[in-house]
């Protein structure tokens, strides 16, 4: 939110362009809203408020009809909030600190202030309110709660940055984020003279430039009396003064010191066709800006120019310039005049600086160096946001999977653990037997604590299973209790195969709150042939053996689950199918588990390209709900986006080096997003070939999964009570 007429060729309004154009290079989508007036500007997406047509100021400084233009204002940026939905609002300059927290608590998004100042002191230095003591404490009040409702506020100086500590706002939510210069744009000329030529410009004398407002505010007065001493002293020097508004007043004033040969005047140029071209004439800068506070973007200007500025030494100045800068007494004219003269006098030393300022621009001021700054702010807002010790409840989780949103602004609900992927069985259906034996191991315990203390309060279960078989962890039963001490729901899925007394005593004690036995096949012959390996009595035995212990030791948990998968074998016809089925039920009248439930094999994200699986119905393509709520995490560390990606092909980094709260919005997370607004043929791999985004679903969620979906996220599990 930009409350100026942007954009007008000065200052703030090139600070708010630069981070515009660089965030939307970064791959960020921004709208700007601002007043009626103004240029627009290809490539940025700028809404307007309503037309004003009485008003047309463009210059900067404070109006009493600007209170009309802000609330026009906020209503197109209450417009453009509602339709776009955004992340973050950033809203600049002190108006927007006064209507951002407004904004801000409708939109429920965080608040970035960009503020070069403290807006008591501007009014109290302009004498905008004469001494009111009573308006100016109303001021103060609320500038107080502007800031506090700000997330981050973001200056362009330390100055100004222990101006804005003075007010309620605690420092750490202050960040310094100089003006930028696109380097690119603003450089050296490689042929001076052909730039003179072509600017009319006298090809023979030294061009001494000033670019920026026509204000005493600026100086320009002392520059102009600063140019006439040393035009007598040396008439063939020449100064080149672009900018507005007050054109006529300073014209009148070289006039009057005798610079009328020495002195061009252009008026406004356009910042980006022709200030680059006007500075890479010159031989040296000029800015006899006095303030001890506000900021002075036109060094950056002249530094990617590879012109040496003379300026006052003032901490704003000497934070631009550092050690580089040649800088004269503040407020003393003489040395102002006899500091442009040294340096007009050593041709070497000017064009060291030149290129040492010049690099000094590309290292600190570079769009792309300010760009990575914005955006570590933005990431540290938006992940305090997300880092609440508060679980997002589905409906939030719902509304942003059906907005679509690209950053989803909350730590993921469910996380898939895998404690390891070695596997007890060989299943003919599994992948698992395709992974090489050194991509096979167990997670470590720091790992597994690192990413339990991240989701501990702020998701709301984990499920310990992936790829491989769970109860060959030896430290399963620590991993549940630890989960559990954090306040998560923990669910286990297993093939019961190594579920003899111990581990059972182990799981019952540990606080488990889910566990869904894996049995895919009704009769002896068909499991056997799916779970190769394992002993189709035994394991009956010992899920019986579970649920017997589950009633004797008074255990209300965990919520015990019989999953059977069905595979098509090619053996029995549907009729045999279906009296196996009944048949099989009846084993399970005596020890029953809280629920049974038959699923479809899926695909595991197009790897498993033959299940035999039934033919899954469609009715068009669905995004994937996995993107919007839930993390997996391989026993190494490895973060995907889903617990279907069997390869790993999705690796939005590691835990062990990033946190979940930043892979959850990285770059990888935010395309695959962004491929789900898209065509199916827009889709990667190997979400492309995935089924699950073909299944029958209702507003978003694959009808086969609303009992469970519904289940996990509104009613819990509950174990019927039983005689
Ligand atoms: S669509 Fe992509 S992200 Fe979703 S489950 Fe399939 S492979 Fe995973």
């Amino acid at each position: 939110m930009a409350p100026t007429p942007f954009f007008s060729d000065r200052g703030c309004h090139v600070r708010i362009y630069e981070q515009a154009r660089v965030l939307t290079q970064m791959g960020q989508q921004v709208f700007i809203c601002t007043y009626h007036l103004g240029k627009d500007v290809p490539g940025l997406d700028i809404y307007r408020s309503r037309n004003v047509p009485w008003y047309k100021k463009i210059t900067a400084g404070p109006s009493l009809g600007k209170i009309y233009l802000d609330l026009l204002l906020a209503r197109k940026s209450w417009q453009v909030i509602k339709n776009q939905k955004p992340e973050l609002l950033h809203a600049f300059l002190h108006e927007g600190g006064l209507l951002g927290p407004w904004l801000k608590r409708w939109a429920k998004v965080p608040l970035v202030l960009d503020l070069q100042g403290s807006l008591t002191d501007e009014i109290k230095a302009h004498k905008f309110l004469g001494q009111n003591r009573l308006a100016l404490k109303i001021f103060q009040l609320l500038e107080n709660w502007a800031v506090r409702g700000a997330d981050a506020v973001l200056t362009s100086s330390r100055v100004i940055s222990d101006l804005l500590a003075k007010t309620e706002l605690p420092p750490e939510k202050i960040f310094i984020i100089s003006d930028g210069v696109d380097t690119n744009i603003f450089r050296p000329a490689a042929d001076k003279a052909a730039v003179r030529k072509k600017l009319g410009l006298p090809l023979d004398k030294k061009i001494i430039v000033y670019l920026g407002l026509l204000t005493d505010y600026q100086g320009v007065d002392i520059l102009l009396r600063a140019a006439a001493k040393l035009c007598q002293a040396e008439p063939s020097l020449f100064f080149l003064i672009m900018g507005y508004p007050d054109v006529d007043k300073y014209q009148k004033m070289a006039l009057d010191l005798g610079l009328s040969s020495n002195v061009r005047f252009t008026g406004r140029v356009d910042y980006f066709k022709e200030s680059p071209e006007y500075l890479a004439a010159g031989d040296l800068a000029v800015s006899a800006k006095i303030s001890l506070s506000e900021a002075n973007g036109k060094l950056l200007n002249y530094m990617a120019a590879g012109l040496p500025p003379v300026v006052f030494n003032t901490p704003v100045n000497r934070e631009i310039l550092g050690d580089d800068g040649t800088y004269a007494e503040l407020g003393n004219e003489r040395d102002f005049t006899d500091k442009i003269k040294q340096l007009l006098d050593n041709d070497e030393a000017r064009r060291q600086l030149g290129q040492k300022l010049r690099r000094r621009a590309e290292e600190h001021f570079s769009l792309e160096a300010i760009g990575g700054k914005i955006m570590a702010v933005y990431q540290q807002v938006l992940s305090k946001k997300m880092s609440s010790k508060k679980i997002t409840p589905f409906w939030r989780i719902f509304y942003s999977y059906r907005r679509r949103h690209l950053t989803p602004p909350y730590f993921p609900s469910r996380l898939w653990i895998e404690p390891t992927n070695h596997c007890n069985l060989a299943c003919p259906v599994c992948l698992n037997k395709q992974l090489p034996v050194e991509q096979k191991g167990f997670m470590e315990m720091s790992t597994y604590r690192r990413i339990i203390d991240e989701a501990g309060g702020r998701a709301r279960d984990i499920y310990l299973h992936h790829r491989g078989e769970s109860l060959l962890h030896p430290e399963l039963g620590e991993m549940i209790a630890y989960a559990k001490a954090k306040g998560l729901a923990v669910r286990l899925h297993t093939n019961a195969t190594l579920l003899d007394e111990a581990h059972a005593r182990i799981l019952l004690d540990s606080g488990l709150d889910f566990i869904s036995f894996s049995f895919d096949g009704y009769d002896r012959q068909t499991y056997e042939k799916i779970k190769a390996g394992a002993k189709y009595d035994q394991v009956l035995a010992n899920i019986f053996n579970f649920l017997k212990m589950k009633k004797q030791l008074g255990r209300e948990k965990p919520f015990t689950n019989l999953t059977v998968i069905e595979f098509e074998t090619g053996g029995a016809d549907a009729r045999t199918k279906k009296i196996n089925q009944k048949e099989f039920l009846t084993k399970f009248q005596e020890w029953t588990p809280d629920s049974i439930r038959t699923r479809r094999p899926h695909n595991w994200g197009g790897a498993l390209e033959s299940t035999g699986r039934p033919k899954v119905r469609t009715n068009g393509f669905m995004s994937c709900t996995f993107l919007w709520y839930s993390l997996t995490v391989l026993w190494e560390g490895t973060v995907l986006p889903c617990p279907q990606d069997f390869f790993g092909r999705l690796s939005l980094g590691n835990v062990n080096q990033t946190s979940l709260t930043e892979l959850w919005n990285g770059p990888l997370a935010k395309i695959l997003r962004q491929s789900m607004s898209g065509r199916p043929s827009e889709l990667l791999e190997p979400c492309r070939h995935c089924d699950r985004l073909f299944r029958r679903q209702i507003l978003g969620v694959p009808v086969e999964e609303i009992k469970n979906y519904l289940r996990d996220n509104i009613f819990g599990y509950k174990s019927p009570k039983r005689k």
